[in-house]
């Protein structure tokens, strides 16, 4: 893969750098701005080589349409903290404003172009769309190079992602560069025993990298609303727990082939059983195979592992010399039900090897319980372009790249 190196001398030139600011905001207010800190880094290295920047991003799902709830203004205004340095800011993503703007920018200075998702050919289906919306981006600012740095896109076909790097110069930035080179440590050269920890609510998403993961790991411990739809293939009753019936078949053909390749799948001895799906919910502990058998009968509801169950978890992680976590073990939204996510989180900090966490609300949930990134090997910053780059799929943002 490229770096940014490999663009040589970059004093003057003009570098239209794609990351992604796709920050959770609520009110317009940043409750989390852990993108906008990780973006910055290649920002800075380019800062330094005396480039002229023009950064852009997406915001949310706008669908095509101006939505002044998702303008990328509030995220210029925290980069610039972050950066201790200017950021401007310009309400177009193309067009005469954004030429006037990038006009202006001095060697080492920031221009934020507006959220690209208000145009609706930057996630067109339509290749010829994409281009032309490339092709106006790049002409608009006079861009002399393109780095891709939001590893959170690297496995979409967008205009920003994939038709920028065919019609200029292109390069990796930092993030993208180390976040691809701890996911090829995982799916390369892993030091063993591997383990990896799924949990998350759906088990439909994560099938893809249970599959490719059975002929590389030793261990895999289920958790989370996922789990349920394991324990229903070993015969389980789990009341009114999270179930994908129609996943059953596939998950039995997973529980065999691990136990032919040697591959210990870890499903909970014991579940916390809720009545209800509320924070304030009355709730009993009890074996995985008796969940119909608390107060609440078959109205009863998985919402996190047990202690027994986090506890074997948090040992087997402990004992790892690569670990790899995505999706929470419970409902940890919920105080009641977040001691799994916390156990399997903490076992994480202990592990001697490398633990590496993916996935946005895991990340949310280490950071909700607590924990400070630095804890972690590395907490990834693109939740399904880490899962689909360990599922094995080539992403084409980084097929751009090579
Ligand atoms: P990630 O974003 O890390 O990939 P997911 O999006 O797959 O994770 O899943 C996160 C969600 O799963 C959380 O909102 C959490 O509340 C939910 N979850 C975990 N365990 C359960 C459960 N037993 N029942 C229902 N939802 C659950
Ligand atoms: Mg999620």
């Amino acid at each position: 893969m490229r770096t940014i190196e490999t663009l040589g001398e970059l004093t003057g030139k003009t570098v239209l750098v794609r990351a992604d600011l796709n920050v959770p905001l609520k009110d317009g207010v940043i409750t989390d701005d852990g993108r906008v800190r990780a973006a910055s880094k290649t920002l800075q290295t380019l800062r330094e080589s005396g480039a002229k920047i023009v950064l852009i991003s997406h915001l949310g799902r706008p669908k095509g349409q101006v939505d002044e709830a998702l303008s990328l203004r509030p995220v210029a205004e925290r980069l610039a903290e972050v950066l201790g340095a200017p950021v401007d800011f310009v309400t177009a993503t193309v067009g005469a404003e954004v030429t006037e703007a990038a006009a202006k920018l001095q060697n080492g200075a920031v221009l934020l172009l507006e959220n690209l998702r208000f145009n609706a050919a930057e996630t067109s289906k339509d290749k010829a769309e994409r281009a032309a919306f490339a092709q106006q981006l790049s002409a608009a600012v006079a861009a002399d190079a393109f780095v891709l740095d939001g590893f959170g896109v690297v496995h979409r076909q967008q205009a920003s992602v994939t038709e920028l790097a065919e019609i200029l110069p292109s390069a990796a930035g930092e993030l993208v560069a180390a976040e691809v080179a701890v996911l090829e440590q995982l799916t390369t050269d892993a030091a063993r025993p591997y383990t990896v920890v799924l949990g998350g609510s759906k088990v439909s998403d994560k099938l893809g990298v249970i599959d490719h993961l059975l002929e590389r790991v030793d261990t895999l411990l289920i958790g989370g609303g996922m789990v349920f739809t394991f324990l229903a293939a070993k015969g389980y009753s789990v009341g009114a727990s999270l179930l994908e019936e129609d996943q059953i078949p596939t998950v039995l053909e997973y529980l065999e082939r691990a136990a032919a390749n040697g591959v210990e799948i870890v499903l909970p001895t014991d579940i916390v059983v809720a009545e209800k799906f509320a924070a304030d919910a009355a709730h009993e502990t009890v074996a995985a195979d008796k969940m119909t058998e608390t107060a609440f009968g078959d109205a009863g509801m998985g919402l996190d592992i047990g202690p027994a169950s986090a506890a074997m978890f948090a040992q087997k992680i402990r004992a790892s010399k690569t670990v790899f976590w995505n999706g929470p073990m419970g409902v940890f939204e919920m105080p009641a039900f977040a001691a799994g996510t916390r156990a399997v989180a903490k076992a994480l900090t202990e592990c001697a090897g490398l633990a590496v966490v993916g996935g946005g609300d895991s990340a949310a949930a280490v950071r909700l319980l607590g924990f400070a990134d630095a804890d972690f090997g590395h907490i990834s910053t693109g939740g399904g372009a880490s899962l689909e780059f360990l599922e094995g799929k080539q992403l084409p943002g980084l097929e751009g790249l090579k």
